[in-house]
């Protein structure tokens, strides 16, 4: 099972990922947490390539293709392999971040970023997607009290990271059997059990 896990600034989805995991062991299934960009050695190297340096550092589509060369890494050296051993595998954002943050937030052309999506991975898709949705300046202020050196993408107007966010939840609306929604602007428990009887119901049964 491959389960992802997307969401702007601040969502929390680090947490809930550590929480997912140990629920999952916890019913006895092998988990591989990982994420994106990175997530294998050649994807890091990529990552820092995104993460470091200026926000103009590279244009959107020079951006949109770094992601997906990462995420082609990242498949064949980490999730394709996982799964085949049998394993749940967990991503902290997947191609839904590059539909989000290059798509609805930068105005790449969405169906070009879908052909990118079937020349880096082909027919492969999350079986569930869970998005932490929450307001914006909640998710700002939460990103900027652990400020550490990633900080780029925060520095982007307000305006970026509410286009980030009805992004999300347009994937979601299009999407339904793959993707769930939910309010992350809750304590951690709440977001945890909702995370855990979600993916329960949906890939347990
Ligand atoms: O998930 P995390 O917050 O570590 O992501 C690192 C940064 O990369 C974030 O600031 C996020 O906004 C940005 N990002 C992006 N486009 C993506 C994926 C992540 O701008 N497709």
């Amino acid at each position: 099972r491959f389960i992802t896990l997307e969401g702007g600034e601040g969502a929390g989805k680090s947490t809930q990922i550590a929480r997912l995991k140990e629920w999952l062991e916890g019913r006895g299934h092998t988990v591989v947490t990982t994420r994106e960009p990175g997530g294998s050695s050649g994807a890091e190297m990529i990552r820092k390539l995104l993460v470091e340096g200026p926000a103009d550092r590279w244009d959107g589509k020079t951006e949109a293709l770094l992601h997906f060369a990462a995420r082609r890494d990242h498949l064949r050296a980490t999730v394709w392999p996982a799964l085949k051993r049998g394993a749940w595998v967990v991503s902290d954002r997947f191609a839904d971040s590059t539909r989000a943050y290059q798509g609805y937030g930068h105005g790449l052309d969405l169906a070009e970023l879908e052909a990118l999506y079937n020349i880096a991975v082909g027919p492969f898709r999350p079986d569930l997607t869970v998005i932490l949705d929450l307001p914006v300046e909640v998710g700002l202020a939460r990103a900027a009290a652990r400020r550490g050196v990633e900080t780029r993408y925060e520095t982007l107007p307000r305006s970026f990271h509410d286009r980030v966010r009805a992004g999300f939840l347009e994937i979601a609306r299009s999407e339904p059997g793959r993707c769930v929604v939910i309010d992350a602007n809750r304590d951690i428990e709440s977001v945890a059990g909702d995370v855990a009887r979600t993916v329960g119901e949906r890939l347990e049964s």
